[in-house]
């Protein structure tokens, strides 16, 4: 069976609209931009369009390539201090010239609606965060709502990125999972997948994941997202992994629009937060 990313993300689309309706003012957010990157343009695009159609105030911050770190680093220490604008992301990736480290850094952890600032990560391997990386955020929405069960079952993530590897290791040891984690230098990789109840691949090699790889009955959620010749594949071989799989999220339509939604529920909470601040 199939985990429908897209319906649910419309699901909680529709209840933001409705909780979004009733505040003054609208929550609002900004996406800085570096350079002309087709695909940050795409993904830029698509944040814009939801957010407007939530109702959420949205403002593209957009600079050229070449722009200096303290040019970028001002805008954000604007941001900061404004009382009108709730969060912030940087559309990475961002030119090698810049410190993406550094400048995500400069962003305010209470306006950090990516959850990436080294604050916020940390706060989630403490279980106190409420700005939570997107994709993480996401697939755990995701499988909640497929009654996945967490507890005492053994997560098997690959892949050990800031972004998504390293969140879901907190997230699912706060919901009391065992939690292996492979990479690029782990060994007999398909002995380690094959002991997962729940697995998730965020590597970035189509198909890089077959059948050989999955245990019969496992949840499978598949991070990837790889342009082969105009088209789009996971780093899962859909096509045989869903034969074995209990459930498994389609690429496209799975983990990717769960990450841009849980963006836009990161706005709201960043927006509660500092009403209650004030
Ligand atoms: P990343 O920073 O490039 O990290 C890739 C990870 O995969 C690294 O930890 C790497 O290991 C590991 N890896 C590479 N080759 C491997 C192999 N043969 N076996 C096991 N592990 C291997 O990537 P990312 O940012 O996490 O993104 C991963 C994929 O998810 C990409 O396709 C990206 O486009 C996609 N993505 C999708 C969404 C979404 O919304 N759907 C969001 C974010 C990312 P080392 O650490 O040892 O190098």
């Amino acid at each position: 069976m199939i985990m429908n990313g897209k319906e649910l993300s419309l699901k909680i689309k529709e209840n933001l609209k409705k909780e979004v309706e009733k505040l003054d003012p609208k929550p609002s957010l900004v996406v800085i931009q570096v350079g002309e990157d087709p695909a940050s343009s795409i993904y830029v695009n698509s944040k814009a369009k939801l957010a407007r159609e939530i109702g959420y105030e949205f403002e593209h911050a957009k600079f050229d390539e070449n722009v200096s770190e303290e040019e970028l680093i001002q805008k954000i220490e604007y941001i900061n201090s404004s009382d009108s604008i709730n969060g912030v992301i940087v559309q990475l990736p961002i030119p090698k010239h810049l410190d993406a480290n550094k400048i995500i850094n400069k962003i305010n952890p209470t306006k950090d609606i990516d959850g990436l600032t080294e604050l916020n990560a940390g706060k989630l391997l403490t279980s106190k965060a409420s700005l939570v990386s997107c994709t993480p955020k996401g697939i755990i929405t995701l499988l909640k709502e497929y009654n996945v069960p967490f507890e005492g079952k053994h997560v098997v993530i690959v892949g050990r990125s800031n972004l998504v590897g390293k969140p879901l290791i907190g997230l699912c040891l706060n919901e009391n999972a065992t939690v292996t984690v492979c990479h690029s230098k782990t060994k007999d990789l398909a002995k380690v997948t094959k002991k997962a109840d729940i697995l998730i691949v965020a590597v970035g090699k189509a198909k890089l994941i077959t059948a050989d790889y999955v245990r019969k009955g496992a949840v499978v959620v598949d991070v990837g997202i790889n342009r082969v010749d105009g088209k789009l594949y996971g780093d899962v071989d859909f096509e045989s992994v869903s034969k074995k799989a209990k459930l498994i999220t389609p690429v496209p339509g799975g983990v990717g629009p769960m990450t841009t939604i849980s963006l836009m529920e990161n706005v709201l909470v960043s927006y509660n937060e500092m009403k209650k601040r004030r």
